[in-house]
């Protein structure tokens, strides 16, 4: 009995000293060494002023109806007459009416083409108060503010700034550059980028990389890491619905059966959010965890150092909260429910659909037997509906592209930690999902948490540093492309 009660003090000693040791080892994967570089002059009141008259445009996609073609053409001559060079010098093409193709030649043309993302329309500014009006542009405390002015406006012209002055420098790329703008990317894109996708996929086009729009530089976002994190979007969560529907009897609601389709299908949908599909730590989430973990404090460094006995801790914590839980899962989510359309009248039919977003370990098959599995109740109809899309492949955070994208970050942002991580949301690299391996979702806008709120919120804004850098960051990625070939 002695000798137990000795040996157990002696085990926890020595566990807790192999934590510590691992601990101690803990270091990012990434090495990567960069030189600092001087930071491109940019002529900041005439960029600011370029920005802020694209924002005054109301270039807005509604539910049902994409932006007014108007604006949309007053948009386009913007562009024209802010960049000159870029109008000189780039082929400009006009596809299905609104969205703008650039094509940049370079040098080579047996190189892959690169391919850099934005769109045109945005959101409507609703009708809280905003501190400066919506489609404003106004230029104040040290923000240009406005609808657009994160999504996405800043990135179109934030590209085109960065075309325009390494044109200035008589700079030509050796692979050709092709700059696209959708027009309708807050209705799904289908008629934009949609459309500008099929038109490669027709010639047969493959991209070394695609950027678009997608995570950004979260500053105390991430749970422990007082630096702010570069967050490299390397893959999207697929998308879609189902819809779940029972028959039954009809008849008068005084002389109801024990339960009604409404019941039964009510009965399931208790059942699917009960359970849900199982998380994991593999994947992006997982390569974010090694990158930023090492800059943790030690409490929640020697957790991360030891996941092979801390990953469920790890995993319950970030199950807890909605944001964390869908980097971690596939979720569903019940939406819509319909039964009878008359208080005394049995529902004959009775429908429900569950909106879900795939992890990209998932796919759209896995969710809908897994819902049947739950519900297990022969009597309901388990179908996909149209339109659904399964998650995006995995950009390789090893490789060339996310190495170019990571180098250009810290160039420019030298105080930063870069790490790949998971896109939530969708963009308008849906479309382009068949046409490259390495598909980033990233741009450099440089957000505190509350700010995260603007974008499609109240009082969108951009700091004129910020907007600085952006540009700056574009051209760090184009003078860099050359480090795609290894
Ligand atoms: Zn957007």
């Amino acid at each position: 009995m002695r000798r137990v009660l000795v040996a157990i003090p002696a085990c926890i000693i020595v566990l807790l000293g192999f934590l510590v040791f691992r601990t101690i080892l803990f270091q990012a994967p990434d090495s990567m060494q960069t030189e600092a570089v001087s930071p491109a002059s940019i002529d900041s009141a005439a960029a600011g002023d370029r920005l802020s008259r694209a924002i005054q445009l109301r270039t807005v996609s509604l539910q049902e109806a994409p932006p007014p073609a108007g604006e949309m053409f007053r948009l386009h001559a913007l562009i024209a007459r802010s960049f000159p060079l870029v109008h000189a010098s780039l082929r400009r093409e006009t596809i299905n009416g609104y969205s703008l193709l650039y094509t940049w030649q370079g040098r080579n043309a047996e190189l892959d083409p690169v391919l850099l993302m934005g769109h045109l329309d945005v959101v409507p500014v609703g009708l809280e108060e905003w501190t400066q009006p919506g489609f404003s542009g106004a230029i104040a405390d040290g923000y240009i503010w406005g609808r657009g002015a994160l999504d996405d406006k800043s990135q179109v012209f934030g590209i085109l700034e960065a075309v325009e002055s390494l044109l200035r420098e008589g700079f030509v790329p050796e692979r050709t550059v092709y700059l696209a703008f959708g027009h309708d990317e807050e209705l799904n894109g289908t008629e934009g980028a949609g459309v500008i996708a099929e038109r490669f996929r027709q010639s047969g086009t493959r991209f070394a990389l695609v950027t678009d729009e997608g995570m950004i530089i979260a500053d105390g976002i991430v749970p422990g890491v007082a630096k702010p994190v570069a967050l490299i979007g390397i893959a999207q969560k697929g998308e879609g619905s189902l819809r779940l529907s029972v028959s039954g009897e009809t008849g008068h609601s005084s002389m109801p059966p024990p339960n009604t389709t409404v019941g039964i299908l009510s009965r399931a949908i208790v059942q699917i959010e009960e359970n849900p599909m199982p998380a994991t730590l593999d994947g992006p989430i997982g390569m974010m965890f090694e990158r930023v973990g090492p800059a943790m404090p030690f409490g929640q460094r020697l957790v991360f150092a030891n996941r092979w006995l801390f990953d469920p801790v790890i995993l319950s914590q970030l199950e807890a909260k909605p944001q964390t839980n869908a980097s971690v899962r596939t979720t569903l989510a019940a939406t819509m429910f319909q039964g009878s359309l008359k208080d005394n009248q049995l529902p004959y039919r009775a429908t429900a659909v569950v909106n879900f977003r795939v992890h990209p370990r998932d796919n759209i098959d896995a969710v809908r037997e897994h819902v049947r599995e739950s519900i297990n109740d022969e009597r309901i109809q388990v179908e996909v509906l149209p339109g659904a899309r399964e998650p995006s492949s995995v950009t390789d955070p090893e490789g060339a592209a996310y190495r170019v994208v990571e180098k250009s970050v810290r160039e420019v942002f030298p105080d930063v930690l870069v790490a790949p991580a998971l896109f939530i949301a969708i963009s308008d690299t849906r479309h382009f999902a068949d046409l490259s391996d390495n598909i980033i979702r990233f741009h450099p806008l440089w957000l505190r948490s509350e700010d995260t709120a603007r974008i499609h919120g109240v009082n969108e804004r951009i700091s004129v540093e910020n907007y600085l850098n952006y540009i700056r960051y574009y051209r760090r990625l184009l003078e860099n492309l050359p480090a795609l070939d290894g």
